[in-house]
């Protein structure tokens, strides 16, 4: 898989469309879609389960099921509603106490399921150069009242899990991983699911692997797998006398069709981010001022998302400046993660900063980051347009610069 003409941005000395040039692209490029194909397979496959009656947490959700554990090299999966109610119910089946330590660089879901579950979030910073949580913060917080630790692989770029599960077994801590991005990433060389006490996947329609909405526990731990299987059904174990108060997180056989049709695709899709992402590196690379998430040598990350930094001093424009102008070009682009996760409202009361320090890397990453478009399906020339586009607003910073001076178009 080589990646032709390195380095052209091609001839597309045009004017940015916030100077009045035209937009780049007539429709919408949106940051991210769902690649969904077999159709017609699973129109088959539909109508039989309608017919059927039988239409949630039966033999295409365990079919699913065993697909992921084979996928993932794991005892167990088990197929829930959401990321978030997975953790949830990860979180409490554990029986946790007092604190939980994540990063504060991640999407909000990971801190909602820790207070939901009736534990304290403890937010620690992420490392600056792969953007996941750093472990030397992670063992200056822990205190007699911490109880888990919560890794996240951000954008689907694995986070260090042997630091992670040398700190928990040290320390007598459960350790969980969102892997909300992880399908598709590799840790040296292997699929993730097999790490800590549990790891919980998304499979939302942003995710590489989507089922339009639901989530995956995965764990080796075959009595915490038989607890959330009883934990998504309300805490029901068929008796109908609750052994401790559940959820409703099954899911549904449609949406497990579409999770089977989905992994079929995966391994494609994500060899085809990493090309795609590969060129975007490439043609970005001699713009001054954008840096990149780092991948340790060995992983590969799903690139659920591709995200570059923008240091505003040597591109010349700040990440707000930059992410407007190229919405005026007709390229959807998003602030993952901004604002960071201890500075929301929902979540700033746990924030002790005389403890937890300022978390300096997280409020600079998540103030400077922007997320270009990417999807499974998305065509090179439109990341040598968006490239191009980009090249176009740094080599006109200083008109672009003053008239945002003048009037604020954001
Ligand atoms: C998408 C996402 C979640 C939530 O997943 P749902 O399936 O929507 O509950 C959790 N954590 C991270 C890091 C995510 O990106």
């Amino acid at each position: 898989m080589t990646v032709k003409g390195k380095r052209n941005l091609g001839k597309r000395n045009l004017r940015p469309a916030v100077l009045g040039g035209k937009p780049a692209f007539n429709e919408l490029i949106s940051i991210t879609k769902p690649t969904i194909t077999s159709i017609g397979w699973l129109r088959n496959r539909y109508g039989a389960v309608l017919k059927s009656g039988v239409i949630t947490n039966a033999g295409n959700v365990r079919e699913f099921e065993k697909r992921i554990e084979e996928y993932c090299g794991v005892k167990n999966a088990v197929a829930v509603s959401s990321c978030t109610s997975g953790l949830m119910l990860v979180l409490k089946t554990m029986n946790l106490k007092g604190e939980v330590i994540l990063p504060s660089f991640t999407f909000h879901s990971t801190a909602h399921a820790v207070a939901w579950a009736g534990l304290k979030p403890v937010f620690v910073d992420c490392d600056n150069r792969t953007f996941n949580i750093d472990s030397g913060e992670v063992e200056r917080v822990i205190n007699s009242q911490t109880s888990a630790v919560i890794g996240v692989h951000l954008f689907g770029n694995p986070c260090n899990v042997k630091e992670l599960e040398r700190i928990a077994k040290r320390n007598k801590l459960a350790l969980l991983f969102d892997s909300a991005h992880g399908f598709g990433a590799q840790y040296k060389g292997h699929p993730l699911g097999s790490s800590g006490d549990a790891e919980v996947f998304s499979l939302s329609p942003t995710k590489l692997l989507t089922a339009g909405e639901g989530g995956i526990v995965t764990t080796n731990d075959d009595t915490l797998a038989r607890n959330i299987r009883v934990g998504r059904n309300y805490g029901d174990a068929g008796t109908y006398s609750c052994e401790f108060s559940g959820l409703n997180a099954r899911m549904s056989e449609l949406h497990a069709l579409l999770g089977i049709s989905s992994l079929e695709n995966l391994e494609r899709n994500v060899q085809w981010r990493n090309k795609l992402v590969r060129l975007y590196k490439s043609l970005l690379s001699s713009i001054p001022g954008i840096r990149f998430q780092e991948i340790r040598e060995g992983d590969r990350s799903s690139f659920k998302d591709f995200s570059i930094v923008i240091n505003e001093k040597e591109f010349g424009l700040n990440r707000d400046v930059c992410g407007a102008c190229l919405e005026k070009e007709n390229i959807g682009v998003k602030k993952y993660f901004y604002p960071a996760v201890h500075t929301q409202k929902a979540f700033a009361r746990y924030y002790n900063k005389s403890y937890q320090r300022t978390l300096r890397t997280t409020v600079a990453v998540s103030e400077n980051i922007l997320s270009l478009p990417l999807y499974s399906h998305m065509k090179e020339t439109h990341v040598r347009k968006i490239c191009a586009c980009i090249e176009g607003i740094n080599r006109n910073k200083l008109q672009i610069q003053s008239l945002w001076e003048k009037n604020k178009w954001l």
